[in-house]
């Protein structure tokens, strides 16, 4: 079984062997400002991944939307009634 996942593993380290002189040689070449630029790039990077991919963003957007029991419309949960069919929840 670990066979299977083996082989984009050993591609993966491959190519990162390939490619980490090249990328290591760019950032020392960048210097000061470039590595700040890099650095702040790179985190900005990462908090909009992490906001996108937060359960606790999902768990917010399901809280307050829900299916109307009589259409199954998309309404808000505190909804009195459907927007779309006028169902009274
Ligand atoms: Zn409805």
């Amino acid at each position: 079984m670990s066979s299977q996942s083996l082989g984009p593993k050993l591609i993966a380290i491959g190519f990162a062997i390939l490619v980490a002189p090249y990328l290591i040689a760019f950032y020392l070449s960048l210097g000061p400002v470039g590595w700040t630029v890099a650095g702040v790039s790179i985190i900005l990077i990462g908090i909009a991944v992490s906001l996108r991919e937060s359960p606790g963003y999902d768990d917010v957007d399901r809280l307050e939307r829900t299916n109307c029991d009589a259409c199954g419309s998309r309404i808000d949960a505190d909804a009195d009634t459907c927007d779309y069919c006028g169902a009274v929840r």
